[in-house]
């Protein structure tokens, strides 16, 4: 299957960094929960040019992974899974990301870099998409038909039209997708109406 991940919020654990960021420039102590939307200079109350100089100190630092996110990976990989890794990080950073993918062993078939607010108009096809933020989950889902949402402090919604399905692991992450295979392995007399 053609698999779509997001970077920050999904394989890397972006706040964990962004904290000890903010902490040092702005001597805050903030606590995940703390980070109650996506847009971290409306959490902060600080402009976005301010904002967009944390993100990039956050992305050149040392950016560890989500857990499960490797291994979940490697073995999707192994089993013949493409993987499309999907950013709209700052345009410049691309041969970081590429870096930091390589030097934490993440696998992958391609990497997209996007404008941001726009991943979903990336030219590919997925059957599964697994994203953190609301927006662009949101996005997704008028072109993927299984979009993931990680569950975060920052994209607490009531998803009344069902549009994604929260999940809160890499576990939750490979089952979902193991369930995927099976439907799909399934003849059309043998699904389920
Ligand atoms: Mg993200």
């Amino acid at each position: 299957m053609n698999l779509g991940f997001d970077i920050d919020g999904v394989i890397s654990d972006f706040v964990a960094y962004f904290k000890t960021v903010a902490q040092k420039h702005y001597n805050l102590t903030l606590d995940e929960a703390d980070i109650y939307c996506h847009d971290l200079d409306f959490v902060l109350g600080i402009s976005r040019e301010e904002r967009n100089k944390l993100v990039r100190e956050t992305l050149l630092g040392n950016l560890q992974l989500m857990k499960g996110a490797k291994e979940t990976l490697t073995k999707l990989s192994l089993e013949g899974h493409k993987i499309v890794i999907l950013t709209a990080r700052f345009d410049d950073l691309v041969t970081v990301t590429e870096e930091w993918l390589q030097e934490k062993g993440i696998p992958y078939t391609q990497l997209i870099q996007s404008k941001q607010g726009e991943k979903y108009l990336a030219d590919v096809n997925l059957d599964m998409v697994v994203e953190d933020d609301l927006e662009d989950a949101i996005a997704w889902s008028k072109r993927v038909k299984n979009v993931l949402l990680y569950d975060h402090p920052w994209n607490q919604s009531l998803n009344i039209k069902g549009l994604f399905k929260r999940i809160y692991s890499w576990n939750n992450i490979r089952a979902e997708i193991q369930k995927l295979e099976k439907e799909s392995s399934k003849t059309p007399m043998d699904r389920e109406v």
